[in-house]
């Protein structure tokens, strides 16, 4: 029997979390693993977060919440925005949902006709094309390659649009390519925008404080605020702050666009987990220091990596400027053969070799749109990344 309604057979379930459960699976059977597929800093929650939720149980905080975030949260998010950003946002212009990635539903579930396009540059995050889809509309991908920096530039955009476009999704720093926008790029995008008033943009902007270099963030909408009416600004404290199980994230946009999400939060999740709300405003509202500890720490694995691959005949890697990730081109490795005499075709032929044979867990690069490259997390132990580095530079060095 079947289940599944057209919308949901038409997506796939998250390549990295499914890739993430076979290296976990090979790992209970015996075998060593190193598992580099999931997106998630390795370390601790900060301590003061976790003391903030314990308080929030002890002294009962413990009932439904605002749709759109507890008052003393959303006071935070705006504090926020205008200390790190130097963007003016009111309390209801900003909202909480159960990650970034619910932001994304609610906002595409609020404002998606069917049909509607959403201009996605690739390499992008696996989730963002599915999650279109599910509600609707028509992922766009505009294939934007090293040689261009993986960014969308002005032109390639204008081509990109047509009458059907509803939004543009921005992603920097970029996960899987490290890529970050610069305010002339951003800038250059806003001029194209602005000739085409229906064009809504998504600027998810999760790994603001994973930077590896003296590349400078800057928010879509600090870069353009003739368009702030029609940008949507994602974020949350997943990866600043280590946080990824609790499920907290935050959007910035337009009063009546917050108001819609919202809408979609009361019917159905009511409120984010109030627990976690707490423990989401002392991570926004504490000690700072772990999140440019966090990026420090991420630099030097960025380092250890590049300088190993460097060495490795055959693969293609700019070291990223944020992000934790390692976006590697394998393209002139495909066509090779095993020890065992098979063709790798192609790079999920490559990954899934890469885990077989030598225990190294990557996500292939046709996930994000972008074939002919795997991508490794760097949210590991230096020992980890060294251990990795040798896994795949054995693999390479034993095609024929
Ligand atoms: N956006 C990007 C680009 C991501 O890489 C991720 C997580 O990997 C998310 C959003 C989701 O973040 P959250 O944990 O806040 O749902």
């Amino acid at each position: 029997m079947t289940f599944e309604n057209k919308r949901a057979a038409g997506i796939k379930s998250s390549p990295s979390m499914a890739i993430a459960m076979a290296a976990k699976k090979l790992a209970a059977e015996g075998r060593d693993i190193i598992d580099l597929s999931l997106g998630e800093p390795d370390f601790e929650s900060p301590a003061h977060v976790a003391e903030a939720a314990a308080e929030a149980i002890r002294k009962g905080r413990v009932r439904y919440g605002a749709a759109a975030g507890t008052e003393s949260l959303r006071q935070a998010i705006v504090v926020k925005f205008s200390r790190e950003n130097q963007l003016d946002y009111t309390v209801d212009e900003v909202m909480v949902a159960n990650g970034a990635k619910q932001i994304l539903f609610d906002v595409f579930l609020a404002t998606l006709e069917q049909g509607d396009e959403v201009i996605i540059p690739t390499p992008c995050w696996v989730s963002y094309g599915d999650i279109v889809s599910l509600h609707g509309g028509e992922p766009v991908y505009v294939s934007c390659g090293p040689e261009a920096g993986f960014k969308i530039d002005a032109a390639t955009l204008e081509a990109s649009i047509t009458p059907k476009t509803r939004w543009l999704m921005l992603n920097s720093p970029s996960n899987p390519t490290g890529a970050i926008y610069s305010q002339a790029e951003y800038q250059a995008l806003g001029g194209v925008l602005a000739r085409h008033p229906r064009v809504l943009v998504i600027s998810d902007e999760i790994y603001e404080h994973v930077l590896l270099k003296d590349v400078p963030f800057v928010s879509f909408a600090q870069a353009c605020p003739e368009l702030r009416d029609r940008t949507l600004i994602v974020n949350g404290v997943s990866k600043a702050y280590a946080m990824t199980g609790w499920r907290v994230g935050y959007a910035a946009g337009p009063k009546a666009l917050i108001a819609a999400l919202n809408k979609m939060q009361s019917q159905s999740v009511t409120s984010v987990c109030t627990i976690a709300q707490a423990a989401a405003l002392a991570a926004l509202t504490g000690d700072q220091a772990f999140v440019g500890k966090g990026a420090q720490t991420f630099a030097g694995r960025a380092k250890i990596v590049a300088d190993r691959l460097a060495q490795i005949e055959g693969l293609d890697f700019t070291p990223p400027d944020g992000a934790f990730y390692a976006f590697i081109g394998v393209q002139r490795l495909l066509g090779r053969r095993t020890a065992t005499g098979d063709i790798l075709d192609d790079d999920p032929a490559f990954a899934a070799h890469l885990l077989q044979q030598f225990g190294l867990s990557s996500v292939p690069g046709a996930a994000f749109g972008a074939p002919g490259f795997i991508r490794l997390s760097i949210a590991a132990s230096d020992r980890e990344l060294e251990g990795a580095c040798d896994r795949l530079a054995a693999m390479v060095g034993s095609l024929k």
